[in-house]
């Protein structure tokens, strides 16, 4: 997904080298506990190159929540396992069939579908049934249910290949993937095992934040797949909420940059009476008195929120924003500054999301 931008800045600069590693490692990580990955490519939007990078990197299939992702990578050629992991809309069902290979799901009218349109392209679908296990998004709620589903697919819809079951936590509930959890999910996975008389591909015990059971030697046995995006493309939640060290990651992937187009002394209280900002909000000003800032040519409309971005340069301080402005607090930096000037920032997930898909945005690589 290649853009054309006019200006050269604000700028996203992806190191793929650094893609490549992080891949890497990730799927040594899982592979010393027969884990396999799905590399979650949705949070950058699916850029191509970077996807390549995924593929080189040998996860086992690429995962997205958009099906629009899928369909433009498929048609500029590159052939990997993909894999839908939002439930499918019944009407994306026909285009599911033909451009990707694997879905989680929940609803069984929906699986029905799929296997109709199977049946009319003459093809196979495989199909991840999701538990819910306590985060309260998708997933069967009843895992009687969930067991009764998988057997009738295994049995009646010939079309669909029953793949495996799936989980997600810490996403809408907050709910920590837990040695519990794991098992709770290991023990459905059995108890379909029984009923069906065979073994099923894939147990797949969440995202990112299921890593950490790896690491700490706590992950169940039974559980064999993970779908990872942020501990591959950024590596910097773990490290950040859980305390985790991952320093055997690269965290710096991505260098947003951002030029500066004001820079003066000015007073850090707004003068006048408060009313509201352009966001409608009405924020809180501290009175730091007159300080050096400078203004840059990049905002809200950019990154969405400005505390998801990180200036690299020590002494430099966000101070707000609005739609395409950058206000930071340069008084305690110790380099110069002039017009003109280009600042980095690392940026987490939320920013990640926007700034890769903004067409103001110009996406460059080093490789
Ligand atoms: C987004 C998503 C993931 C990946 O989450 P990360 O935290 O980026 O690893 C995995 N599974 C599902 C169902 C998702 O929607």
């Amino acid at each position: 997904m290649e853009r054309n931008q006019v200006y050269q800045y604000p700028a996203l600069e992806i190191n793929l080298n650094k893609v490549y590693d992080n891949i890497k490692t990730m799927v040594e990580i899982g592979r010393e506990k027969d884990i396999e990955i799905a590399g979650v490519i949705k949070g950058f939007n699916g850029l191509t190159r970077v996807v390549n990078k995924f593929v080189e990197g040998g996860c086992k299939h690429l995962a997205t929540s958009r099906l629009d992702q899928i369909i433009q990578l498929k048609d500029e050629g590159i052939q990997h396992p993909f894999m839908l992991i939002r439930i499918p809309m019944l009407s994306e069902v026909k285009k599911l069939v033909q451009y990707a290979d694997i879905s989680l799901n929940s609803e069984l009218s929906v699986i029905e579908r799929i296997h109709e349109e199977c049946k009319r392209q003459n093809k196979r679908h495989k199909v991840i049934l999701m538990a819910d296990l306590g985060d309260l998004r998708e997933g069967f709620w009843d895992k009687g249910e969930l067991v009764e589903a998988a057997c009738y697919i295994e049995k009646k819809l010939d079309g669909i290949e029953l793949y495996g079951v799936g989980t997600n936590l810490g996403c809408y509930g907050s709910i920590k993937p837990t040695e519990e959890k794991m098992n709770e999910l290991c023990s459905i996975a059995e108890e379909i095992e029984e009923k069906i008389n065979r073994k099923l591909d894939i147990i797949s015990g969440g995202a990112t934040s299921s890593i950490p059971l790896i690491l700490e030697n706590k992950m169940p046995k039974g559980i064999n797949h993970l779908r990872i995006g942020e501990g591959i493309i950024l590596a910097k939640d773990l490290p950040d909420l859980w305390g985790l060290d991952m320093d055997y990651m690269h965290q710096d992937i991505f260098t947003l940059k951002a030029e500066i187009i004001e820079m003066k002394r000015k007073p850090t209280y707004p003068v006048g009476e408060i009313a509201i900002d352009s966001f409608g909000n009405k924020p809180t000003y501290t009175d730091r008195g007159i300080r050096k800032r400078a203004l840059l040519a990049m905002g809200k409309l950019d990154y969405a929120l400005n505390d998801k971005i990180i200036p690299r340069q020590k002494g430099i301080e966000i101070v707000g924003s609005s739609s395409d402005h950058l206000i930071i607090d340069i008084e305690d930096y110790e380099g110069t500054l002039k017009i003109g000037d280009i600042l980095e920032f690392d940026i987490y997930y939320p920013a990640m999301i926007y700034l890769t898909n903004s067409r103001y945005i110009n996406i460059t690589y080093v490789e």
